[in-house]
């Protein structure tokens, strides 16, 4: 994987030791009504918050360790001690995976892709109608608890595709472009059992500027 993510804002670096919250950018009520304000609360300050806490829990006594990024920890797991491996994973993985969710929303923004990231999308998705299909497809067909990813490889090539927990797609090498979250937790009280109208109206809220940004960073060449 690339060294593109020194200064990214979800590399989820640590203050003083200790993992904090990711502060939105945007108001809880502010997706409504595409997601509720309710919805938006619980899921940032209740399921998010929990799963920092249990980061900086899991990492109490690892001085080496609490010094590095939550980003740093998901990619070098296997520079984690044994005991705690699977504990850092699911939360390391919960920090990062929440923060892109959050940043890859907006009230306001674009609500297409455009420039390079657009061409891409024609170029290797057969493009955006065709990619929202297969990006709602798959992320209809997560079993339990997951998410949904549009992804870069190594060479720039887009690919949809999903993990499950909160693992994330760059332990595998593949940079994240957009991501949904499609736990129960991000869409339940809403709309009940019915992931495909969840996943058909985050389209509303998606900020393709941001997308835009980060697809155009990862395949910049290297200074
Ligand atoms: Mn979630």
């Amino acid at each position: 994987m690339k060294e593109f993510l020194a200064d990214e804002p979800c590399a989820c670096e640590p203050m003083g030791g200790d993992h904090i919250l990711t502060e939105l950018p945007y108001k809880h009520a502010s997706l409504a009504p595409h997601i509720d304000e309710r919805t938006m609360q619980i899921h940032h300050t209740k399921h998010h918050a929990s799963y920092v806490k249990k980061l900086n829990g899991a990492l109490e006594g690892h001085d080496d360790l609490r010094e590095r990024s939550a980003w740093w920890l998901l990619l070098n797991l296997e520079s984690v001690p044994e005991s705690i491996k699977t504990a850092v994973r699911n939360n390391a993985g919960g920090h990062v995976n929440h923060c892109l969710f959050w940043h890859a929303m907006s009230p306001s923004g674009a609500r297409k892709p455009s420039g390079a990231l657009a061409q891409a999308i024609d170029r290797d998705l057969g493009g955006f109608t065709e990619f929202k299909k297969a990006f709602e497809d798959a992320g209809k067909k997560v079993f339990g608890s997951g998410w949904v990813w549009l992804v870069a490889d190594d060479g720039g090539t887009l690919r949809v595709t999903t993990t499950l927990g909160h693992d994330n797609p760059a332990a595998d090498g593949l940079f994240p472009v957009l991501v949904n979250d499609v736990w129960e937790h991000a869409y339940y009280l809403k709309h009940q059992n019915e992931r495909g109208n969840y996943l058909d109206g985050w389209w509303a809220v998606v900020d393709w500027d941001q997308a835009t940004r980060r697809h155009a960073r990862y395949t910049a060449p290297a200074p």
